[in-house]
């Protein structure tokens, strides 16, 4: 078993960041420039809100916080999301999700100017992703693909399972592996709640890659030997042993299903820390023009 490890690789992709971040400010004599919306004060929001804005600031760029309570219209936000697409000093523009239940999603990612939206969750982006034209790719997909990348992970003919359909992880990711690029070229089976036994599709997967939010949901009888397992779930739980009083589970048994898998994500410390580093390029990406010139 060879470990993925997230912090390896974040940390040396975010010096590169950071290297090109100090090249547009010298260039330019501006920063990259995020913006995150956050709406209420859910707790994990909070605490990707606040990660996000330090990584920003730790590789060199901008980073600017607009809060609202969880009472705020649908309309005030779309009003603001407006505003920011006009000002052209911002290059990314994130609105944290969930929202409250008033507020429509789709509307707000929709009103976000797609050369801004370095989620990569507008229809725009999504599209052009799928036709391998430049895009914003959404962060979790796009970090695994760097992972894959920096491990020299060959793909190609592979059968790839995703498990999930999610539209910021599952189903972006299942693109993304059946694309004709490296990492891609995979035939990609997509699993749901919808799909009866699951682990028939997941003993043929030779990448297995989960995202579903069920703490330990794939177990060693359900993997073949030498599989690469890319585990996305984040299933927090409180404990009284950690500091943070929380401890984080994946969706993959990893004690038991290690040994089996060639290469494996641990989490923590895996596809988390990608996540970030897919927003911080697809913001690099957004100042130097890369994507929408
Ligand atoms: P989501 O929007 O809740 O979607 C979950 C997906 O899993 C859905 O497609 C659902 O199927 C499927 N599913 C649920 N239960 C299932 C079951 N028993 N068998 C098969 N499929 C099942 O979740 P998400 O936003 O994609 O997030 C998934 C997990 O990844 C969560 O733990 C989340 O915290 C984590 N996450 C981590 C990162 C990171 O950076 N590491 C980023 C994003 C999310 P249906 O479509 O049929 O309902």
């Amino acid at each position: 078993m060879n470990l993925l490890d997230g912090k390896y690789v974040s940390e040396k992709l975010k010096l590169e960041i950071a290297e090109e971040a100090a090249k547009i400010l010298a260039n330019t004599g501006r920063k990259p420039h995020l913006v995150a919306v956050l709406v209420g004060h859910d707790g994990g929001s909070e605490t990707y809100v606040a990660s996000k804005m330090k990584n920003c600031e730790a590789v060199g760029f901008k980073s600017s916080l607009v809060r609202y309570e969880s009472d705020v219209t649908e309309e005030e936000l779309l009003a603001k999301v407006a505003e920011l697409n006009a000002d052209a000093d911002i290059d990314g523009i994130i609105v944290q999700l969930p929202l409250p239940k008033h507020i429509d999603p789709e509307k707000v990612t929709e009103k976000i100017n797609p050369a801004k939206d370095v989620d990569g969750f507008h229809p725009v982006n999504l599209g052009r992703m799928q036709r391998n034209l430049p895009s914003f790719i959404p962060a979790t997909p796009y970090g695994i693909t760097l992972m894959l990348k920096e491990y020299g992970i060959d793909t190609a003919g592979k059968h790839c399972v995703v498990v999930g359909r999610s539209n910021i992880v599952g189903s972006p990711m299942s693109i993304l592996m059946a694309r004709n690029t490296q990492p891609g070229n995979c035939t990609v089976t997509i699993c749901h709640s919808r799909t009866p036994d699951i682990k028939k599709f997941t003993l043929d997967a030779d990448i297995l890659i989960v995202a579903i939010g069920k703490k330990n949901f794939i177990t060693a009888d359900m993997v073949k030997d030498g599989v690469v397992v890319i585990d996305v779930g984040m299933n927090r739980e409180t404990s009284t042993v950690t500091k943070s009083g929380y401890k984080l589970y994946g969706d993959v048994d990893f004690e038991n299903v290690a040994p089996k898998s060639s290469w494996i994500t641990p989490v923590p410390g895996g596809v988390g820390l990608m996540t970030i580093i897919g927003l911080l390029k697809n913001t690099l990406a957004s100042a130097n023009k890369e994507v929408y010139s």
